[in-house]
């Protein structure tokens, strides 16, 4: 059976929305980009041509895959617009309830064989099937950021998923050139069950004036081999998203170990959410 060509509706045009749309559209899928907010879609359309633009001067596509991928697209500002989707991915923001409100209303209006995935961080699958009238059909595709570059996806089988659900998704991730990894629906699955807490006690390590943000980086980079300091990363990401993932897997998993730093919720409250503040643990300011 061949995926290709199968209609994808990418629900958030944000940081991944932008990048999951953009790698459908260039393995032969029509797409349709949803975002409720018209500059970010305008902003993640933007990402997409300037992302594509950067493989080919690297000799990674031709011209014409940039720019027939970039027709393959179609950004719409209404869920409404998913409706002949045959793969759903969900890429809002992570909190429960929104996300919840989301599929609801997917189910509603999304033709009854259309698969809806979520690529959540951290929240439970199961959960966000059971408000649907098609649990079987639900299921977690996770992509790593930056989602054209990173080879792994998380496929996450939520309690009720099929079999079919989960080989349609385990292939289609395949001929995008990924690497699916399944895993159980349990809090923060099994990337950020064990990435957070690593993350989380690096943060207490500042907060404690154990070391310098830049010598805790360099001591996981050069020792552990990692290519990316902890706090570079959570930078990257975003404070506010690794606070909520924490919060996700203090309560789900009932453990005082994934306690969130205080020092992390006080710099979300500030809102020093890393780089797409331009501050976070470090500095992304122009000549920073
Ligand atoms: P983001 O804030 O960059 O983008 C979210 C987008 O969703 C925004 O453009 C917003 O306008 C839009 N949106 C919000 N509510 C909407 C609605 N009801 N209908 C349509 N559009 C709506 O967020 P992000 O970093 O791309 O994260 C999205 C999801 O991916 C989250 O669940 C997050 O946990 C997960 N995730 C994030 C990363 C990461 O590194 N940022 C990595 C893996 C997974």
């Amino acid at each position: 059976m061949t995926y290709i060509g199968r209609n994808v509706s990418v629900i958030g045009a944000g940081t991944m929305g932008n990048g999951i749309a953009h790698v459908f559209a260039l393995h032969g899928h029509p797409v349709t980009l949803i975002d409720s907010d018209p500059v970010a879609l305008r902003k993640g359309m933007d990402t997409i041509a300037k992302n594509l633009e950067r493989q080919v001067s690297k000799g990674a596509i031709t011209d014409h895959d940039r720019e027939t991928a970039l027709k393959r697209i179609d950004a719409q500002e209404d869920l409404e617009s998913a409706h002949a989707a045959d793969l759903v991915v969900e890429a809002i923001v992570e909190d429960e309830e929104i996300k919840t409100d989301v599929f609801r209303t997917l189910d509603a209006i999304v033709q009854p064989q259309g698969i809806l995935s979520s690529n959540t961080s951290s929240i439970s699958i199961t959960r966000l099937g059971a408000v649907t009238s098609r649990p079987d059909q639900t299921i977690g595709m996770h992509f790593m950021n930056p989602v054209p570059v990173m080879k792994l996806v998380e496929v996450i089988r939520g309690y009720a998923t099929s079999d079919e659900t989960h080989r349609t998704v385990v292939e289609m991730a395949t001929a995008l050139g990924k690497m699916p990894v399944t895993v159980r629906d349990y809090p923060g699955f099994v990337s950020n069950r064990v990435l957070m807490p690593m993350i989380n006690e690096a943060i207490y390590c500042v907060m404690e004036g154990v070391a310098e943000p830049e010598s805790i980086d360099t001591v996981m980079k050069l020792g552990m081999s990692h290519p990316m300091g902890p706090l570079a990363l959570a930078d990257f990401i975003g404070l506010d998203v690794c606070l909520a993932i924490l919060e996700v897997l203090q309560a789900g998993l009932g453990d005082p170990k994934y306690r969130p730093c205080p020092l992390l919720r006080q710099m979300v409250a500030a809102g020093r959410l890393g780089r797409k503040t331009g501050a976070g643990f470090f500095e992304y300011r122009e000549g920073a």
